[in-house]
């Protein structure tokens, strides 16, 4: 149905789509995920020109619609976009919101809109409301009228920019209930959303956005059990890092205490995890030499699976951090707190180094 090429969006210097390729077919549900400031809203945007893209090309039904000679508001009409601040206009009837489009657009009678808007009204379980006026409502009510506006013009697909993140968390699974019962209707719909059970449950596809690019896409499956590359599991495990550069063994004490005291506090880490990861990276640093090159220590809390891994990235060189018979006692120590302890190697700007991941047992219950 849609097929998206290469598609770029540039706002002055600033690239926020790269090169953004996915086809949608008739009857998915594709949702969109990944960090803020990745460019959903502006791709969602270009899809039915409320942006200009910069590049690529987008083709609806054989139709390329980068060309200038597409109308847009006929490709508006296609494609209903449901915003995250409801965007009613709200000095029209609920009921009135939801004719006014077929009336002024695709030259419906009054009569005609009315039956069907009051029929979507019924669907999204509205009909009582239709005579109140939009300040009447409640955020969740607000947009699922904001739904049955957008279904009165028969869209072929519906967009969702975050259809519940201004909302109060009571509300959410009402809106999210409407969405779902589209989807069983066979709605063609893309929706950036960071209700991850939600878009588990509700998607075909889920598209993972990061740094202007599909990063990675797949089966809801697929990408919330076995996500395949590195900013995918940090983001669908909400990872939280913690992350400090040894440049020499001179390094400023003094800041990094005070950054994973922080860090600590932030997440919640309990008194066990703060003293036992203390006692495993000061045993850590005693097998690494820090005065041979720059050593990464990456500290990882999964909010999602309570997981808490330490991860060191070994200067060049460095094959090991379990290298001397002479360590024992620092090695035990270490596995007497970690469940597993691997070493891998790895390729980086400045040439292979290796990788010691150990993962605490428990420390969070
Ligand atoms: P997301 O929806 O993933 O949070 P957005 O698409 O809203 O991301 O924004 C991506 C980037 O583009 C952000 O850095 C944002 O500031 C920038 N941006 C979005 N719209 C505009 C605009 N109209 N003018 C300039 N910069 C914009
Ligand atoms: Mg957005």
């Amino acid at each position: 149905m849609i097929q998206i090429k290469h598609l770029q969006k540039s706002f002055g210097k600033l690239d926020v789509l790269m090169d953004v390729n996915l086809n949608i077919k008739r009857g998915e549900v594709i949702s969109i995920i990944g960090p803020s400031g990745t460019g959903k809203s502006t791709f969602l945007r270009c899809l039915n020109l409320l942006e200009q893209p910069t590049g690529g090309s987008i083709v609806i039904d054989g139709q390329e619609v980068l060309d200038g000679h597409v109308n847009a508001s006929k490709l508006r009409q296609k494609m209903g976009m449901v915003f995250q601040s409801f965007n009613l206009f709200n000095h029209l009837s609920v009921l009135d919101n939801v004719c006014i489009g077929p009336v002024k657009l695709l030259g419906k009678t009054r009569a005609e809109a009315e039956a069907k808007g009051m029929e979507l009204l019924k669907m999204v379980g509205m009909a009582e409301k239709a005579q109140a006026m939009p300040a009447e409502l409640s955020g969740g009510q607000k947009q699922r009228a904001a739904i049955a506006r957008c279904l009165s013009m028969d869209p072929e697909i519906i967009l969702f920019d975050e259809p519940t993140s201004a909302l109060d968390p009571t509300m959410v699974s009402e809106v999210l209930s409407v969405i779902r019962a589209l989807a069983r209707q066979g709605m063609t719909m893309a929706i950036v959303t960071h209700e991850m059970s939600f878009a588990r449950d509700v998607s075909t596809r889920v598209v993972y956005m990061d740094q202007g690019v599909i990063y990675e896409e797949g089966t809801p499956e697929q990408i919330f059990d076995n996500p395949r590359r590195e900013l995918t599991r940090i983001f669908v495990n909400r990872i939280r890092d913690f992350h400090y550069c040894f440049h020499s063994a001179d390094y400023d004490r003094y800041e990094l205490k005070a950054a994973w005291q922080n860090y600590c506090s932030k997440y919640f880490l309990s008194r066990k995890a703060v003293s036992e990861t203390r006692r495993v990276s000061l045993s850590l640093f005693r097998l690494i030499p820090l005065d041979c090159g720059a050593v990464d220590m990456y500290f990882r809390y999964s909010e999602k699976t309570g997981e808490l891994s330490l991860e060191v990235l070994l200067p060049p060189g460095m094959e090991s951090v379990f290298g001397g018979m002479a360590h024992a006692v620092h090695m035990q120590q270490i596995r007497n707190v970690c469940r597993s302890i691997e070493e891998a190697v790895e390729e980086t700007e400045i040439g292979e180094r290796v990788r010691c991941r150990l993962v605490f047992r428990n420390l969070n219950r």
